[in-house]
């Protein structure tokens, strides 16, 4: 009887015809009453888990949001799905607030999205006293520990709310895995034998790609111009001038680029964020500012021109792209220069010993994803605990399997020149000497007649920052000094400068051309007349209603209604996302369209 219901709320209001993951057993055990701990990949589908019961439920369910923008993104999302939403948050004029207030005790509103300190606030805690709870969701629970990569305080008082409300189940979402976060989770929130529910964190349709940088707005451009000419994308910069420089290169270069960081002016930023919810073809360049509460499912490709400072970031930040379930890519390029900076800003912060050593881990753990000769996938996954096949057959290593190479003798060149110049020089120096430049700061120190001035000569000075980055990341090099970025031997050296050890390193000269056949299809598909004309139909409707268009239809229900090619009412219910609401409201005009077409 249950089940039947569920059923019918997943395929009637939301459009869905199956449960992914977990959500079918979070969902029941939300229903019988448990604390549930949710942990789902970004884009898994965790805010069915707690939709769903919402409606299933009488009452209200309070839902624990971060962001505004976040709020304000489901709330529009619910209200096109049919689905009575509000937020209560400091975004509301007093006389909104007054409205969505009388709304909710009118008993017209299933899910109210709240802040943290919204919840806690004893204003709204009396105001609830006067609703029937049904069910609180904590979305984005990791911000409440520390050992997370979000850490935010409010939260942590987040466990007062079992006192208010001791006989509401909480149901706690997050898309960070690790045992220690989802152990601190429980722990916080106070729940009571909580239900753990953990989905795969396999995202079978992104590609993964690593590269060497080299020029990076040259290979940021020919990246998109061979994998993702007309397709919108996030692209990753660790700072702010940094997203200025690179979002006006690439508008130079033609395409269709905004910037996004803390420091623009409000005004900005709505407008940026905006254009990147309505226009067809955008690519926003932003800090991590940008992120934590996009919903735009058709995001193509997530490129990241530095190296984020553990897996979870990057895992989260990749999780962005192809939200939908349709190929989607993420990109980054590194080089030395991240290692040596995220290091220093690492050991140079004000944090304690015990912190700087769980961020080393997770550098190490991320550089080593970088090197990693085998599968990429294979490696995130068994980060979060999951075993995966040696071979996915989608990620660099597994397509183009990186040459490795016999690198012994250029490691003992580099180390040896770290040992002549007395283990007190950095990266640029020491290379300037392996390749025997005449620079004022060689001559004065007299490097230039040391025996390895030269050495390396031959050889381009990419090729040398390569395999010291490789050294470092596998530490046979170290840094010795923050301050001045010096570079020392280690234990591991001398395996290879006396011990007679092989050094195999990853060449990584190649770059991708080849397009899958996957891929193939998809650009083809998207050029069919009809998704063309549904398209268009679909940002007129769009346009009009003042919408994000991926609200309206996302490009999954564009490609399955030219799938399907639904006749009628009946069949048009069997494309993906189309409930009873999307039905009604725009079921007459896209079916016109396909009529004409077929
Ligand atoms: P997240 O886990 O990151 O919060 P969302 O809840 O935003 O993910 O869901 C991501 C996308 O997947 C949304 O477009 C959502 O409508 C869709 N989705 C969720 N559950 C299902 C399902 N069972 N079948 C098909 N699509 C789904
Ligand atoms: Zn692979």
């Amino acid at each position: 009887m249950r089940e039947q219901k569920l059923h019918k709320i997943l395929k009637e209001i939301f459009g869905y015809s199956a449960f992914r993951f977990e959500q079918q057993k979070i969902i029941n055990s939300v229903l019988d009453g448990n604390d549930t701990l949710a942990i789902m990949p970004t884009g898994g589908g965790k805010s069915l888990c707690y939709q769903i019961p919402a409606l299933y439920l009488d009452g209200v369910t309070l839902v624990i949001s971060p962001l505004i923008s976040l709020m304000q993104d489901q709330v529009m999302n619910l209200k096109e799905t049919g689905v009575e939403a509000v937020f209560l948050n400091s975004s509301l004029s007093y006389e909104g607030a007054r409205k969505a207030k009388d709304k909710i005790l009118k008993g017209k509103v299933k899910i109210v999205y709240v802040s943290p300190e919204g919840i806690l606030s004893p204003v709204l805690q009396d105001f609830f006293d006067q609703v029937v709870i049904s069910l609180i969701a904590i979305d984005e629970a990791h911000c409440v520990s520390q050992w997370g990569h979000e850490f935010r305080k409010d939260y942590t008082r987040l466990g007062e709310l079992k006192d208010k409300f001791p006989n509401v189940p909480v149901l706690a979402l997050t898309a960070t895995a690790d045992s220690k976060t989802r152990a601190d989770i429980a722990n916080q929130l106070r729940m009571v034998n909580p239900e753990i529910f953990i989905s795969s964190f396999d995202r079978p349709n992104i590609k993964y790609m690593i590269l060497d940088r080299d020029d990076e707005l040259k290979q940021l451009d020919n990246f998109i111009q061979t994998h993702h000419p007309d397709d919108t994308g996030i692209v990753y910069c660790l700072s702010r001038d940094k997203v200025e420089r690179v979002a006006t290169a690439l508008k130079k270069l033609g395409h269709p680029a905004v910037p996004y960081h803390a420091g623009l002016s409000q005004e900005i930023r709505t407008k940026n964020q905006e254009l990147f919810n309505t226009e067809e073809k955008i690519i926003v360049v932003a800090t991590i500012a940008f992120g934590m509460g996009i919903d735009r499912p058709d995001v193509r490709f997530v490129a990241h021109l530095d190296l984020p400072k553990s897996i979870e970031s990057y895992y989260q930040e990749t999780g962005r792209a192809g939200r939908d379930g349709k190929p989607a890519t993420a990109w980054m390029i590194y080089g030395l220069q991240d290692v040596v900076k995220l290091s220093q800003m690492l050991e140079t912060t004000d944090a304690d010993e015990s912190y700087k050593k769980i961020a080393r881990h997770k550098l190490d753990c991320m550089l080593a994803l970088c090197e990693a000769a085998a599968c990429r996938r294979k490696y995130l996954l068994q980060y979060f605990g999951e075993i995966g096949n040696d071979f996915c057959g989608l990620c660099d290593s597994c397509l183009e399997p990186p040459v490795l190479w016999n690198a012994t003798v250029d490691a003992q060149k580099i180390m040896s020149t770290i040992y002549r110049t007395q283990q007190t020089f950095g990266a640029g120096h020491i290379i300037d000497v392996i390749r025997g430049s005449k620079s004022a700061k060689i001559t004065e120190k007299k490097h230039d007649q040391l025996s390895v001035f030269g050495i390396g000569k031959d050889r381009p000075k990419e090729h040398w920052n390569t395999i010291l980055r490789q050294l470092l990341n596998l530490n046979y090099v170290a840094i010795k000094s923050w301050e001045y970025r010096s570079l020392c031997l280690t234990q591991k050296s001398l395996e290879i400068l006396t011990g007679g050890q092989v050094l195999q390193l990853r060449k990584q000269e190649f770059t991708f051309s080849k397009k899958t056949k996957k891929e193939k299809k998809e650009v083809q598909h998207s050029k069919d007349d009809l998704f063309g004309a549904l398209k268009s139909l679909r940002n007129k409707i769009a346009k009009e209603k003042n919408l994000p268009s991926y609200i309206v239809f996302n490009d999954k229900s564009l490609h399955d209604m030219c799938h399907i090619l639904p006749r009628n009412d009946e069949e048009f219910l069997l494309v993906h996302g189309v409930g009873q609401s999307k039905l009604q409201n725009y079921g007459e005009e896209f079916l016109k369209v396909i009529k004409e077409y077929i």
